[in-house]
């Protein structure tokens, strides 16, 4: 009886050597166009400090993450590569170089995803990062580099969709929301164009549960008016002067800060029904740019707020031409969000119609204050985007572009006739391999006849037979399966006819 097998874990999967070489092939095919853009390849751990991803990332990606504890450290697998290329350069001497750093990276992710075709638990993300530029000319490099990368891939059917995550971070800083909430917020943005407004609203109930709002009403308007610091110390200042026996400073400062907290609880319901109502006239401004770009300087102006944003947009919209971008390609969509909460400006995805269904390649942004977050200096911009490998395939065969990949990845297959000629073919063998050759040996002492069906259904292009009287005259029978002629030759000949016949 045989043993139960063991499977793959759920949503991982084993990429077999065609697979794996088309991969291998679009990965250098990137590389190169990364590298002519001056990019660096750049290799982290796949295995991370979860507080490397809890300090920016974003809930989303969080609750997604492979995530535990081993020796009481905490540990996770990463789910992306732009925190991990972040701390390497904070930790490194990679901070001292001259700014920017560009550099590119490719490996395996982890998502704990609810498993589709083109979505995995691990999958592969290549991608780069500039640490050290800002401006409009850095982001539409990023644009740029991002669209030609694909160009170079040859696939045509795809979308740049832009926006600016500045807008909705400036409206959310002019309020004094709870940063939960705020975070909360701004990874909804999308939500909101997916989900009904009502059950948003109850959703952010649960976060934020509404004190008792009798008791603290009559503070509430005491305190109207006044900066929190100012408020804190009031409150401080009436406990000072009640009657009641606090031990210490620091009670009353837990007092204060609770109090505080409470009112500005209480506070809160108001400035987030407000900020989900300019939630849902951003996420309505998406199309081409000509339309979009004036309701959104409306949008912005009615709520008199700076449209700095939409002049770097505007700015990038201008220079993405000499890079020859096709402008068609691109849409405006100031209801984008990405999942990641580290993003602070403009930010962009590239989607693909694969297999009948949109699939996002590509996603990216400018996300300023990541370095700093981690650790690092201060005022270190940067920008960045990230590709998946497997969709970039999915979407190369749905165009049918997919490259041919070469059949047989052996060029010759050695036979020896029987155990004497053992040791002559293996030095057969390792003098056609010094001259370059793909060669691989009968090892299993299978006759002539079925190792030629053996390289026939291999498509091995060519056999080399080694019998007695090859070993003695010191030559061998090469065989050109695709001819089937055959000739006795001296080993450097053989080499000859083998190129010269396999160029044919
Ligand atoms: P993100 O880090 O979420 O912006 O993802 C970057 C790219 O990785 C996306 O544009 C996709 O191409 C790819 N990607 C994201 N999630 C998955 C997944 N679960 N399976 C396969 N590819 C993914």
């Amino acid at each position: 009886m045989r043993n139960p097998k063991v499977e793959t874990v759920r949503g991982v999967n084993d990429v077999l050597p065609p697979t794996y070489r088309l991969q291998k092939q679009i990965e250098n095919q990137l590389s190169s166009c990364f590298q002519s853009f001056g990019y660096r390849p750049i290799d982290v751990p796949v295995i991370e400090y979860t507080e490397l991803f809890l300090r920016k990332s974003g809930e989303e990606l969080i609750s997604r993450m492979y995530d535990f504890t081993y020796h009481n450290r905490r540990l996770c697998l990463r789910p992306e590569l732009t925190a991990s290329v972040a701390r390497a350069y904070i930790q490194t001497t990679l901070q001292g170089e001259p700014l920017p750093v560009r550099l590119y990276y490719s490996g395996p992710v982890f998502r704990y995803e609810k498993p589709q075709r083109g979505r995995y638990r691990q999958f592969t993300q290549m991608g780069v990062e500039a640490i050290g530029a800002a401006g409009s000319m850095a982001d539409a490099e990023m644009i740029a580099l991002a669209c030609q990368s694909l160009d170079k891939l040859g696939l045509k059917d795809y979308r740049v969709v832009l926006g600016n995550i500045s807008l909705l971070n400036q409206f959310l800083r002019t309020m004094p929301l709870e940063r939960r909430l705020g975070n909360f917020l701004l990874s909804q943005m999308e939500e909101l164009r997916k989900v009904r407004r009502a059950a948003l609203e109850a959703a952010i109930e649960e976060i934020c549960p509404p004190d008792n709002l009798v008791e603290t009403s009559r503070l509430q308007h005491l305190l109207q008016g006044l900066s929190e610091e100012e408020a804190k110390a009031t409150i401080l200042e009436l406990l000072e002067n009640t009657n009641v026996n606090l031990v210490g400073n620091r009670q009353k400062m837990d007092i204060a800060n609770s109090l505080m907290g409470k009112i500005q609880r209480a506070e809160q319901k108001p400035l987030w029904l407000k900020a989900l109502d300019f939630m849902e006239q951003l996420a309505q401004l998406q199309g081409k740019p000509q339309e979009v770009l004036p309701s959104a300087r409306q949008l912005l102006a009615s709520y008199h707020m700076d449209s700095g944003g939409l002049g770097e947009l505007e700015e990038i919209l201008a220079i993405l031409p000499s890079y020859n971008i096709d402008s068609t390609r691109i849409r405006l969509d100031f209801g984008l969000s990405r999942g990641l909460q580290y993003y602070t400006g403009t930010i962009f995805e590239i989607h693909h119609e694969t297999l009948g269904q949109e699939r996002q390649l590509c996603g990216g942004g400018r996300y300023d204050d990541l370095v700093k977050t981690l650790g690092g200096n201060n005022d270190i911009p940067a920008s960045g985007f990230s590709f998946g490998i497997e969709r970039i395939r999915l979407a190369m065969e749905s165009e049918g572009i997919l490259p041919v990949v070469e059949e047989s990845t052996v060029d010759a297959l050695i036979v020896p006739l029987s155990a004497a000629e053992h040791c002559y073919s293996i030095e057969v063998g390792e003098k056609l391999r010094s001259k370059g050759l793909r060669v691989v040996l009968e090892v299993r002492g299978k006759n002539l006849s079925t190792s030629l069906k053996y390289a026939a259904k291999q498509t091995i292009p060519f056999v080399i037979v080694v019998g007695e009287a090859e070993r003695l005259a010191n030559v061998v029978v090469v065989k050109n399966m695709a001819t089937r002629q055959q000739q006795q030759l001296p080993l450097e000949e053989a080499v000859m006819v083998m190129r010269r016949e396999n160029d044919e």
